[in-house]
């Protein structure tokens, strides 16, 4: 076990703090999870890479860690504010399906996504619709605690009375003076908000709108913000140890979490609030209504203008893993060729691990390697200087090889033990065939097209046929012309 204790740079104070939970061994930690509207892009799987790593870290440390992840599968408007269509309902629209049919497919989209890249799932993955009356339940304390109002059949958490008791702005930075200075600005047009930072809680539904429900105020349905007060509330108590999300959540969303949580039960709810930095794409975050992201599909197969080749998904993680979670990463071909020789490096590594021969004693510091990987996954996860440690253990393995160092019989099983947990476990990378998918396709094509052509020279019509034959039942065709054959997969 290391010396070093976990520090944790809360978001909360700006300040690197000793990470002390709530209720030892236990560990609560919510992270907000997909909206359900359309396939995850890559600049999404970052976040939730950073949230898999701090659930392996705490796993490893011994914690017993409840994760959260929730769906949301409504209340998400387009423009992210308090107007306009539902994501979901939109995107229904437009495939002409029904709204929970399109929270079933981005869902599956999803968790494939999430296994390829080999994120753990969650403890509890709730959904907001799953959970309208807690919302509803919620929304009342808050009302009954004078901190919110109703308007046309819409409540709408009332910010400024909020400000008159507690902090406002405490997570994000924001100052109540400038909210106020805006709001003169910003409520002409007969909002129904008292206040430009007042934020729906319960927004009236409708008559087109297909996800409504019944409440004390009317047919509608809740606020974004709200669902992730709800079911953190539920699943892991008015205060619990970790929440997370990406950076561009802190405002409204989490800003309006915490003064939900107050709102209804006068307590701070998380202690330690972790935000992830963005994916960039020349500079600019990668988000779908930039027109700048990809899918992980298509980073895998190639299948953008802005890639000169597929990356496997370990390559994906292994590149994201080569930055800190705070700071911003941006996409580039050279980064992630880096990245594809690195993963390539670090697995032949622990391969030649058990080529290595054992002497009497030990030349080489295992549990110095062991102690400097420790403490800088404790200094806030920092998962670019726990590779670059364990790149010296790579030094250290290529050197026994060439006989350079010598080692013990109990320091080399410390060695592979400690490289397979870290590399394995807690980094959570995986071994991957030299070859993606497409290549192993591609080679393996190449292979039966020679045995079909060896077949014809021979005059093995037979043969040369049955293979056409075989491939046609799977769906692939032989197109035959005189420079050769050449194949095609019809799904
Ligand atoms: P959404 O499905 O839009 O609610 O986003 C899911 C998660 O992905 C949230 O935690 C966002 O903060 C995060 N996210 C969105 N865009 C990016 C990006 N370009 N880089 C990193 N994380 C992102
Ligand atoms: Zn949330």
């Amino acid at each position: 076990m290391s010396s070093s204790k976990l520090h944790i740079f809360n978001s909360l104070n700006g300040k690197k703090e000793e990470f002390i939970p709530i209720n030892p061994p236990y560990v609560g930690m919510y992270v907000c999870g997909p909206t359900v509207y359309s396939d995850a892009h890559l600049g999404n799987i970052r976040t939730f890479l950073t949230f898999d790593i701090v659930f392996r870290y705490l796993t490893h440390l011994g914690y017993k860690v409840r994760y959260v992840r929730n769906i949301t599968d409504v209340g998400h408007l387009v423009d992210d504010a308090d107007e306009g269509e539902d994501k979901i309902e939109k995107r229904a629209r437009l495939e002409k399906t029904e709204p929970m049919e399109i929270v079933q497919k981005y869902t599956n989209g999803f968790h494939q996504t999430t296994e390829i890249f080999n994120l753990l799932p969650p403890s509890i993955e709730p959904t907001a619709t799953g959970h309208i009356i807690e919302q509803i339940e919620m929304i009342q304390k808050i009302i009954d605690n004078g901190l919110a109002y109703i308007e046309n059949g819409s409540v709408y958490f009332d910010v400024k009375k909020y400000a008159e008791k507690h902090n406002y702005g405490e997570l994000s930075g924001r100052k109540i003076d400038e909210l106020l200075e805006q709001t003169r600005d910003n409520l002409e047009g007969g909002n129904e908000k008292r206040f430009f930072a007042d934020f729906a809680i319960w927004k009236k539904a409708s008559e087109s709108t297909i996800m409504k429900w019944n409440s004390p105020w009317g047919i509608g349905v809740p606020g974004w913000h709200l669902e992730c007060s709800v079911m953190s509330t539920k699943y892991l108590g008015k205060e619990f140890d970790i929440h997370g999300g990406g950076m561009d959540l802190k405002f409204p969303h989490h800003e309006c979490e915490i003064a939900q949580s107050v709102g209804a039960d006068g307590i701070a709810p998380v202690k330690y609030w972790m935000h992830g930095n963005m994916l960039t794409v020349n500079g600019a975050k990668m988000s779908k209504s930039l027109g700048n992201s990809f899918l992980p599909n298509e980073l895998i197969n190639g299948d953008h203008p802005l890639l000169e080749k597929g990356y496997s998904p370990m390559t994906i993680r292994f590149f994201f893993l080569q930055a800190h979670y705070r700071s911003t990463v941006d996409f580039s071909n050279e980064a992630l060729q880096a990245s594809e020789k690195g993963h390539h490096r670090l697995m032949k590594a622990i391969e030649n691990i058990n080529n290595i021969k054992t002497s009497p004693s030990s030349s080489v510091k295992v549990d110095e390697l062991v102690e400097k990987c420790n403490q800088s996954m404790n200094d806030d996860f920092n998962t670019p200087v726990t590779i670059a440690n364990l790149f010296e253990g790579v030094k250290m393995i290529n050197l026994l090889n060439e006989n350079k160092q010598t080692i013990s019989d109990a320091d080399l099983t410390k060695l592979k033990s400690h490289f397979h947990h870290y590399v394995f476990n807690i980094l959570g990378l995986k071994h991957e065939s030299e070859n993606n998918n497409n290549d192993l396709v591609d080679n393996l094509m190449n292979v039966i097209i020679d045995i079909r052509k060896n077949s014809k020279d021979k005059k093995d019509y037979a043969t040369a046929d049955f293979i056409r034959d075989e491939l046609n039942k799977i769906h692939i065709s032989i197109k035959d012309s005189h420079e050769g054959s050449t194949w095609t997969y019809e799904n």
